[in-house]
């Protein structure tokens, strides 16, 4: 069947290259003449290793990671990494969270329960508009780690710097990884959901600091042990073939893209050309502060929530899909990720510029 032409704005699980699906779609029912599909197959295969071993080595190569640093292919989403993070890295002590949006505040009540949360920096105050800069963040002295978020998806800002801390940076990049190159050598612990910017659903990407495992509190159970999933390289249990895969084709597809340094290139100019109307509107508003805004998620609102509500069905009658926001926040996003086209972005532009016309008061 064909695919109807509609470009898809969702915040995750969301678009991924058309390639990585065309070439899944041909591969599907015999992968690389084995006579079955990546997803019949044996998680121990000749067949499923060069895949994993190969994926693994592009996610390498594309992010630089240093060998210093592992690369883990995990499940339970961003999620779980919440509870991971401090029950391996905690040691039952003190903790720095930045709470920026709605998943770094989750995340730093779950540290709760594992030792002593201290909120380095919020931006609570202001509808996390904005993100707290370096003068502001108040250290503590004995922190294990800190923790941030560099992409707020469901606000719409992005850090605009690296935090310097002695501790070691523990940082969510579900919704920016692969975006722009990154200095891993910089991070304690990496993790991303993979269903925003690399894959499907289903595997959770930690790049962690070998010399950072084997810290777990021994009630840690095994599944949730840096240390278990290093040493048995991701393959404790059952990895998710499938997705793992996925990222592969995925990463293949951004190295014809000119990788992260590609990617970055261009975020900006896609970003920019729905932030321009933004900007430049009698209707739209803006969530997030200017020098915070985020390349990868756009948050806006129109008049009121009658008119968001128009304005994303009438949308997505022409085919664009998902602009409704957050159901915490209301209002209207843009995900403009990795595999979110230039056409796909020219179109919204198209329609906002004419829905604008149409209703601006
Ligand atoms: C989506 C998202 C999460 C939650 O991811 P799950 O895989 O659903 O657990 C966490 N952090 C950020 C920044 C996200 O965008």
């Amino acid at each position: 069947m064909e695919r109807e032409e509609v470009f898809n704005f969702a915040a995750g699980p969301s678009v991924l290259p058309r390639p990585a699906l065309e070439r899944a779609a041909a591969e599907m029912l015999n992968y690389n003449g084995s006579g079955m599909s990546v997803m019949e197959m044996s998680h121990r295969s000749a067949f499923f290793q060069e895949i994993f071993d190969s994926t693994k080595a592009k996610l390498r190569a594309a992010l630089s990671v240093p060998d210093t640093h592992e690369i883990l292919f995990l499940q339970g989403g961003a999620s779980l990494q919440f509870s991971m993070v401090p029950m391996n890295l905690m040691e039952g002590g003190t903790a720095d969270y930045a709470v920026t949006g709605n998943f770094s505040n989750i995340a730093m009540k779950e540290a709760k329960k594992y030792g002593t949360v201290h909120v380095a920096a919020s931006s609570q105050d202001d509808n996390y508009s904005y993100i707290p800069q370096q003068q502001a963040l108040e250290l503590s002295a004995d922190a294990k780690y800190f923790y941030y978020c560099a992409n707020n998806t469901i606000y719409g800002t992005a850090w605009n710097y690296v935090p310097q801390t002695r501790a070691p940076l523990v940082c969510d990049m579900s919704s920016e990884i692969l975006s722009h190159p990154v200095d891993v050598s910089l991070y304690g612990l990496i993790l991303a959901g993979a269903q925003k910017n690399m894959a499907p659903a289903g595997v959770t990407v930690v790049i962690m600091d070998k010399s950072l495992a084997g810290r777990e509190a021994p009630y840690t159970p095994l599944m949730m042990s840096y240390k278990t999933m290093i040493e048995k390289d991701s393959m404790y249990n059952t990895p998710p073939c499938w997705c793992i895969y996925m990222l592969g084709l995925t990463l293949d597809w951004l190295q014809t893209q000119g990788g992260v340094a590609g990617m970055e290139a261009i975020k900006h100019e896609k970003a920019a050309l729905i932030y321009d109307i933004i900007d430049n509107s009698r209707l739209y508003k803006p969530c997030a502060q200017r020098q915070f805004r985020s390349d990868m998620n756009v948050t806006f609102r129109t008049a009121d929530p009658d008119m968001d509500a128009q304005f994303a069905k009438q949308a997505q009658a022409k085919g664009l899909m998902n602009l409704k926001g957050h159901r915490s926040v209301g209002g209207l996003r843009a995900s403009l990720y990795n595999a979110q086209p230039m056409e796909g972005v020219q179109a919204l532009a198209k329609f906002m510029k004419e829905f604008e016309v149409a209703h601006h008061v």
